[in-house]
């Protein structure tokens, strides 16, 4: 069902396990030319194209793009009190990891007498925050995006989400009600690629464009996202989801064929990774998987996954090679199943989110760690972070400076102009004291 890569005895250098490594067989580029006539036909047509779109990916077309209010007040009206319990202690746990993500707001520097350069933290003013509904609907992405906006201090909200034909072309029930317990009542019934163009152009008469657009979602959201870059401000590609377990001797076996099959769940298209120095123990979790995926709710899905060139089982020499092997991946989700995992997580330098030891599986993470679950996928681990407060804010420097702490620093302006050969640029400065100069003989 899962592939192997034994890589024991082999001394690969960091460039070569990055192209050795499992990976999704998609092609961004190829879903974004299917994308971008969506994208440029919601920029000219609106509502149209929307109602257009909808009908072809997800078969319903909403009686209204915008969400009643009326009908996110029913939601949560209508919610089980289970659900809603762990709805409300997933966004308490989220908005008390998130409190602590945002820094300092407001610093400043005094580099010399009158001279201060600061930074302000400021956040975005209108987001448009997309949760998936294709195959599931993802009610816990709600609380993900919406979160750490609140906290960071975004104005305006938007959500949108794919309308779901079994709910008259409404998302559903669950994504509106964490919207309502949020209080979030700027709701779209529009998904895909569809949705981020909406964000991104605004549609008039239905939703004002916005700044930045974040969120997961399938390789066409992602693809839309990938287009859009630049006319919208966009967080990391957070695709299709990926695991790797990083597992000795000591990891129990049925944890972690659970815990990889948790993540193909989600997705065909999922990758599921056991990186181990232990063969023993590859073996044992590959005969857990035969089983469990037989008997798993979505076993198609899963075993597509799991059989999937995006998933394997991973041998290598020793854990100093495991880890080379999970940096050169760089997961969305790392679980470090090893003995003293705390030591070996602190080693790992690329991955989205690390998952500490026996007892922090990434289900726990998707709802209710606290954590974040909207994630970079496809190696962007290496350069990119989870959503979080930062996100939504922007880095503002503030330059004030006084005549001494200018004087102090004008002679390196100038010759720092001098040598790129833009000298109006000195003269910006020095003029201010020839000036002074002049004045000063008039007086
Ligand atoms: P989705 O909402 O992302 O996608 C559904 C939409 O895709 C539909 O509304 C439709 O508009 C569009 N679509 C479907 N088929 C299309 C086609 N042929 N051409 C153009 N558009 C098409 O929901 P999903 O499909 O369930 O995917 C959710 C994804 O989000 C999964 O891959 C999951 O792994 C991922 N995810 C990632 C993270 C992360 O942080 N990386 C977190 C949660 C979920």
């Amino acid at each position: 069902m899962i592939r192997t890569i034994d890589l024991r005895g082999r001394d690969l250098a960091a460039e070569d396990l990055t192209a050795i490594v499992p990976r999704a067989p998609f092609d961004v580029a190829a879903a974004a030319r299917v994308v971008a006539p969506v994208i440029d036909d919601v920029a000219a047509r609106g509502a149209d194209a929307l109602a257009e779109y909808s009908e072809r990916f997800d078969h319903v077309v909403p009686d209204s793009f915008r969400v009643p209010a009326a009908a996110i007040a029913d939601a949560v009206a209508g919610l089980d009190p289970e659900l809603r319990a762990a709805f409300e202690v997933a966004i308490d746990r989220r908005r008390r990891v998130a409190a602590a993500e945002g820094g300092d707001r407001s610093t400043v520097v005094e580099l010399a007498p009158g001279a201060r350069v600061g930074q302000r933290m400021i956040p975005v003013s209108r987001v448009g925050l997309y949760v998936p509904g294709g195959l599931a609907p993802l009610s816990s992405s709600v609380l993900m995006n919406v979160v750490p906006a609140q906290v960071a201090g975004v104005d305006r909200i938007a959500v949108a989400s794919p309308p779901q034909r079994d709910f008259g072309g409404l998302p559903h029930p669950a994504v509106l009600a964490v919207c309502g317990l949020l209080g979030v009542d700027e709701v779209y019934a529009v998904g895909g690629a569809q949705a981020i163009a909406m964000f991104a152009h605004g549609v008039p008469g239905l939703c004002e464009r916005v700044d930045l657009v974040t969120g997961p979602g399938n390789i066409y959201v992602v693809a839309a996202k990938r287009l859009l870059r630049g006319q919208v401000g966009i967080d990391a590609e957070a695709g299709p989801t990926e695991i790797a377990v990083l597992a000795d001797d000591s990891a129990e076996p049925a944890h972690v064929a659970a815990d990889l099959i948790s993540q193909a769940e989600h997705d065909p298209l999922a990758g599921a990774v056991l990186i181990t120095d232990a063969p023993a123990l590859a073996d044992s979790v590959a005969a857990e998987l035969e089983s469990r995926v037989a008997a798993a709710k979505h076993a198609e899905r899963i075993a597509t996954a799991l059989g999937g060139p995006q998933s394997a089982m991973v041998l290598v020499d020793d854990l100093a090679a495991g880890i080379a092997v999970a940096d050169a991946y760089a997961a969305e989700h790392l679980e470090i199943q090893t003995r003293d995992a705390a030591s070996v997580a602190a080693r790992i330098r690329n991955a989205g989110a690390i998952f500490v030891g026996a007892w922090s599986p990434v289900s726990l993470g998707d709802y209710a760690a606290g954590s974040t679950h909207v994630l970079p996928t496809a190696g962007c681990a290496c350069h990119s972070s989870g959503l979080n407060v930062r996100t939504f804010l922007k880095a503002v420097h503030v330059i004030d400076y006084d005549r001494s702490g200018l004087a102090e620093i004008a002679d390196a302006v100038v010759t720092f102009a001098e040598a790129e050969d833009l000298p109006a640029h000195g003269a910006a400065v020095s003029a201010r004291f020839d000036l002074a100069l002049v004045e000063g003989a008039r007086v």
